[in-house]
Formats: C-alpha cells, sequence, structure tokens
C-alpha cells in the first residue's frame, strides 16, 4: 500500500517516465528544464488531457525537436484491452493489461445522458471485504496516478468516436482509493485540471471503505469531491464480519470523519449498502440503520448483492430490497437502490473480478 510513495514517473514496466504521472506544473519544469518557454508545457498538456492523443509525432504544433525529445523520455501509455463484455448501449467491462503484465477491469456506465467510468486504483485489494470479489483476490499493487488516469481516457477516447463525453467518474472499482492515496489525488487533480480533462470535482466521487485518516486529510484538500462511503452494516458487530477494516475503525469513528467532509466541503455524503440476503437486509437492520444515519447529510445508496462463485452470500428478493429502501425513506433517510444494470455481464460496478 503505497500512500505516500506515489512518486511521479513511477510506473512498473512503462519504458520513460509516464506523462500522465505528472500535473501540469511538474510538466512544465521537466519541458522548462530543456530551454523551453513554458506556453509549451500548456500545449503538450493540451494534446494528452484534451485532444487524448498518445504520439508525440502528430503533435505538430510542436517544434520536431522538442517531439523527439519528449518522445524520448516521455511515453503517455494507453493500457490495451485484453478483454471485454458488454454493449455499445449499457455497460462495458474492459480488461486493460498494464505495461508490467498486471490486468484492472475499468466499466464505463451509460445511463441516459451520464457517461460514467468506474476505475480501479488497485490490483486486488488488501482489506478483504468478505462480499467482495476484488477482496477474494488479495492485494497485488497500487496503481499508479497515470494508471488511474488512463482507464478514463480509454473511454473517453471511444465514447468520442460517437461524440460523446465522460460525464462522471467513480472510483469505485477494484481496490480501497484512500489505502493508495497519493496516486488516487494526483489522477484526480489531472483529471480535473481546467487546462486539461476539465472533469468537474463534484462529478468524481471517491468511494471509501471507512479509512479515517484518508477521509480527514481529503477534507482538507480543497477539492469538492463527492465521497461515497461503504457502510455495509448498522453496528460494529456486523461490520467487523463483512468489512476486516471495521476493527480498525468503528461506525462512530467513520461518520464522524464523513461528517467532518461534508462541513468542510458542504457535500451531502453517500453511503453505500450491499444487501445480503438474511446477513444485513432485515428490519432490525433497517430501523438501527435510521438511528444511526437520521439528521445527517447523507444519502443511502443500496446495492442488492452481485453473486459470484465462491462468495458465500445470496440477494435478497427485489421485494425485500424496495421495502428495506422505503422504510429508510419513510423515517427520513434519503434512500436509493443501485439495480447494477452489469449483473448479467458480471460488471456490476465494484464487483470487479480478474480471472
Ligand atoms: N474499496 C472501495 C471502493 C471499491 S468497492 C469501497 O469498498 O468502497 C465499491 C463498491 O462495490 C462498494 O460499495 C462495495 O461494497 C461494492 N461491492 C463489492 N462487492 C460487491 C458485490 N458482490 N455485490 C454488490 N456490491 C459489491
Ligand atoms: Fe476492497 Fe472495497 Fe472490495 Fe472491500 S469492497 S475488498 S474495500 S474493493
Amino acid at each position: 500500500m503505497g500512500g505516500e510513495s506515489n512518486n511521479p514517473g513511477y510506473n512498473p514496466g512503462v519504458k520513460g517516465r509516464d506523462l500522465l504521472d505528472l500535473s501540469l506544473a511538474e510538466l512544465s519544469s521537466a519541458i522548462e528544464a530543456g530551454e523551453e518557454p513554458s506556453f509549451r508545457a500548456r500545449q503538450v498538456w493540451a494534446w494528452v488531457w484534451k485532444k487524448l492523443e498518445t504520439d508525440f509525432s502528430v503533435m505538430t504544433d510542436l517544434d520536431r525537436g522538442l517531439r523527439e525529445k519528449l518522445a524520448a523520455e516521455f511515453t503517455i501509455q494507453a493500457p490495451p484491452v485484453t478483454a471485454s463484455q458488454g454493449d455499445d448501449e449499457g455497460t462495458t467491462k474492459v480488461l486493460l493489461t498494464l505495461a508490467d503484465g498486471q490486468t484492472v477491469e475499468t466499466v464505463l456506465l451509460r445511463e441516459d445522458r451520464r457517461r460514467t467510468v468506474c476505475v480501479s486504483t488497485q490490483v486486488g485489494c488488501p482489506v478483504g471485504c468478505s462480499f467482495c470479489a476484488t477482496g477474494g483476490m488479495g492485494y497485488v499493487r497500487d496503481l499508479t496516478a497515470g494508471e488511474i488516469a488512463a482507464q478514463v481516457l480509454h473511454f473517453a477516447r471511444a465514447l468520442r468516436l460517437q461524440g460523446e463525453r465522460v460525464t462522471h467518474v467513480v472510483v469505485m472499482g477494484m481496490g480501497e482509493p484512500l489505502l493508495n492515496y497519493g496516486a488516487t489525488l494526483r489522477a484526480v487533480r489531472n483529471l480535473n485540471d481546467p487546462q486539461g480533462f476539465a472533469l468537474g470535482a463534484r462529478r468524481i466521487t471517491v468511494s471509501t471503505v471507512g479509512v479515517v485518516p484518508g477521509i480527514l486529510r481529503l477534507a482538507k484538500e480543497g477539492l469538492q469531491v463527492s465521497l461515497a462511503v461503504s457502510l455495509h452494516a448498522p453496528d460494529d458487530g456486523l461490520r467487523r464480519e463483512l468489512v476486516p477494516l471495521g476493527e480498525r475503525w468503528p461506525l462512530r469513528e467513520v461518520l464522524s470523519a464523513a461528517d467532518h467532509y461534508a462541513e468542510r466541503t458542504g457535500r451531502r455524503v453517500s453511503y453505500e449498502y450491499v444487501l445480503l440476503r438474511e446477513v444485513n437486509d432485515r428490519w432490525e437492520h433497517a430501523h438501527a440503520l435510521v438511528r444511526l444515519l437520521r439528521g445527517r447529510l447523507a444519502h443511502v445508496n443500496l446495492i442488492p448483492f452481485n453473486p459470484a462463485p465462491g462468495l458465500p452470500y445470496a440477494r435478497p428478493e427485489d421485494g425485500r430490497v424496495e421495502a428495506f429502501r422505503r422504510l429508510l425513506v419513510a423515517s427520513g433517510v434519503d434512500a436509493t437502490v443501485r439495480w447494477s444494470r452489469g449483473t448479467e455481464i458480471q460488471a456490476g460496478c465494484g464487483q470487479l473480478r480478474t480471472r
């Protein structure tokens, strides 16, 4: 787990430094060190983040000497698709192969006019939640900032062919983003940069299983990023069974960190709750959840469990899911059900699996 170790330019297996790992300021110093005027950096930045280019040789408003220097020093990674599932209408899932041969899954969800890319932040996940296929894989490594951003750029290029754009990013794929804090934030800032990809911070959602120091740190970034906190249980006993990190950060601390985030940013926090049949989907759980959240600036996303081989849970009946939601809403807790449209292709975002 890196956290601090997001060393720009480090990218396992990438030849040269990955330009996607750099901020605009870092790119400027790299280019100015080569005695080029600083507006050159902004030109390169626009090629990469606006025009989505990966090949220096077509950046024809730069002189040939600079193009060659850039090509000698940098790569702009665009991990190839090894497998894909889905269609051009609903959900598309791709398996991208990174430079060192590891693979990650990225999902595009099309919903009305929304085009949401769900990105991974780690290969595997060190948290090991008992209902999560990624958790069952164990932890392999953190992704770099470039590898996180490249997943978004992949779908941005695909959508551009249809005259469309990425409208939202959710950091809800494989891995726990706040245990790879440095790379995740760097990718978020680069995607948000108004001179480049220019995706509004409010359109970026970071989902955490409840890494308290990460939430507090995120609150200080001065970004309007949306925060989603994975709760899954209304009491610590049950939560510890489902989310091993619950041992380290009890609900009280997680909620107080989320409250702080809401206060600091003025953003409503959303709480994710995977519904597992007969485990956390009963009336008593719904009532306890209401007691926990009532009076907070909160929204609950109920996610009916997506079955996957080897996971010892079942999905509640649709009627039970709907009744759970109604109880929350009737008690003053705003809630919606995320009927994951990807189930049929095993592509529910947040339940990504490398085979
Ligand atoms: N690690 C972060 C983000 C990735 S998981 C987190 O846990 O929040 C993203 C979401 O997918 C989480 O809310 C998680 O609970 C959910 N998820 C994981 N496995 C699932 C499954 N089998 N069915 C439905 N949702 C699942
Ligand atoms: Fe990791 Fe999130 Fe899966 Fe838990 S739910 S194992 S934190 S990816």
